[in-house]
């Protein structure tokens, strides 16, 4: 599986607080290396990084990235999700398995740029919703569903129950 990065245009600290930490915490749990954010939000990346801290992987978050520099020098593919574009059935088998990937979501309205940019403009249906959700299903149909339940190797991991939870500390 290539590496998959995220890139978070139009994010502002106040407003998008909670559905940005979303859309990184969502990409993570499915599959995703890391996350690049335009605004510069450090405790948006304080956040991130506590739970990757616990729930262990390699994901990172960087923010204050200009987006147009991390497309231009991005080595693979630039996927941008939006209801403007391809279905997510054709475009799926179009996008290589063999280079990383990085996938455009936005908060507000994406510049004309990205749709020109970008190797793919994908959506995930023809109505208008939302980022953690496009998002979500992307990554899982991308990665077949194979991110869900990776160990990740952190201080603690959560044990799948039909009941009850089960939380097992790992020695470090
Ligand atoms: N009003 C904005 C516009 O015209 O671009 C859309 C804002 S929407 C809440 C935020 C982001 O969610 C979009 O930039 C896009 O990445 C994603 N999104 C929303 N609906 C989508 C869909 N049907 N397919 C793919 N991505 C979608």
């Amino acid at each position: 599986m290539p590496d998959i990065w995220i890139m978070r245009i139009g994010h502002r600290p106040q407003r998008d607080k909670r559905v940005t930490t979303h859309v990184a915490l969502s990409s993570r749990a499915l599959g995703a290396k890391g996350i690049y954010v335009d605004t510069f939000d450090d405790v948006l990346e304080e956040n991130i990084a506590s739970v990757v801290d616990r729930f262990g992987g390699d994901y990172t978050i960087k923010t204050g990235v200009t987006w147009k520099e991390a497309m231009r020098d991005f080595n693979g593919k630039v996927v941008h999700l939006t209801m403007y574009g391809q279905t997510v059935d054709e475009a799926i088998p179009k996008i290589p398995k063999d280079e990383d990937i990085m996938i455009i979501v936005g908060a507000e309205k994406v510049p004309a740029e990205v749709y020109q940019r970008a190797d793919f403009n994908v959506s995930v249906g023809n109505q208008p919703h939302s980022e953690i959700a496009a998002l979500a299903i992307f990554l899982d149909r991308f990665t077949e569903g194979k991110a869900l339940y990776a160990d990740r190797d952190g201080k603690i991991t959560v044990v799948p129950n039909e009941r009850g939870k089960t939380v097992v500390e790992n020695p470090q």
